[in-house]
């Protein structure tokens, strides 16, 4: 049991709605301790106290478990949001997002994507052609599951990424989230910014350029925020994507590639 894999997931609401989440991997010695530290995570969450606190345990086999290097870490520091957002649209074109599909998917997600302009649970899904919505469910969207850092590696690369002032613990997330994301069939692109008021970077990630970490995306204090998945229609099969996403186990081992900052204007 110490030895073994374990996924362990963490979801927690506030009111009914979607306070917090976590997703990670770990061995069996390290289950109770990390279920505590997310429960208390949820229960000291920014955006008020959790009412329910959902962790779920699962056993995996190792065999299963499938593993890939880091996304390589971009930032681009903007003058404001405005600009991040215009350098968003820009990358989403490189990665081979269409004008009209970036633009449209950048407004859903600043007008608030889920229903009633509220943030999503999880990632919509947009035809990175013509920017149609293609996740079934709108307030839900695509949660990825199943990922995280090598364990043996997790401090290294958390070192190295606070040497290099990333120490904040979304972007390690963030990092193995989009590390996973990128090897999903048929992905083109992800954008992303957080609906923590006080974290206002985001990104945009691709297979070609990796994670390209743009500061700021958003404005200070909104809480809106949210996740794309850009897929390219002629190679997306709905069930292998999402089967993939929500329950491949996937570890993103180092070395963390991090280059540094650079400006960018308009
Ligand atoms: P965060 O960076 O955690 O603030 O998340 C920003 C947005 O990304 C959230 O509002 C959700 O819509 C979405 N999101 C968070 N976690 C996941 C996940 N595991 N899979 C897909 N989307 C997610």
């Amino acid at each position: 049991m110490q030895n073994e894999w374990f996924s362990l997931r963490m979801r927690a609401t506030r009111a009914g709605r979607h306070l917090s989440g976590a997703e990670r991997i770990t061995r069996g010695s390290e289950v109770a301790a990390l279920t505590t530290a997310l429960t208390e995570r949820a229960l000291t969450h920014r955006g008020g106290q959790a009412d329910q606190v959902h962790c779920t345990v699962e056993r995996l086999q190792a065999e299963s478990i499938h593993y890939a290097p880091l996304p390589e870490v971009h930032t681009w520091l903007v003058r404001d949001w405005l600009a991040g957002r215009q350098l968003a649209g820009r990358l989403l074109r490189r990665a081979g997002v269409a004008s009209q599909a970036a633009e449209k998917c950048l407004q859903t997600l600043a007008k608030g994507p889920g229903p009633g302009g509220q943030n999503m649970r999880g990632a919509m899904i947009v035809d990175a052609e013509n920017g149609q919505r293609l996740e079934s469910d709108w307030a839900r969207g695509l949660r990825v599951s199943q990922m995280d850092i090598v364990p043996e590696e997790r401090r290294e690369i958390t070192q190295a990424l606070a040497a290099a002032e990333l120490g904040h613990h979304r972007v390690l997330e963030a990092l193995a989230l989009a590390g996973k994301v990128l090897h999903a069939p048929g992905l083109v692109a992800e954008l992303c910014w957080s609906d923590d008021p006080d974290y206002l970077s985001g990104y945009v990630a691709s297979p070609a350029d990796g994670y390209q970490r743009i500061s700021p995306l958003k404005e200070a204090g909104s809480a809106m925020g949210g996740r794309a998945f850009l897929i390219d229609r002629k190679q997306w099969r709905p069930r292998v994507f999402s089967d993939f996403l929500e329950k491949t186990a996937m570890l993103l081992h180092g070395p963390a590639v991090i280059h540094p900052f650079r400006n960018w204007e308009p």
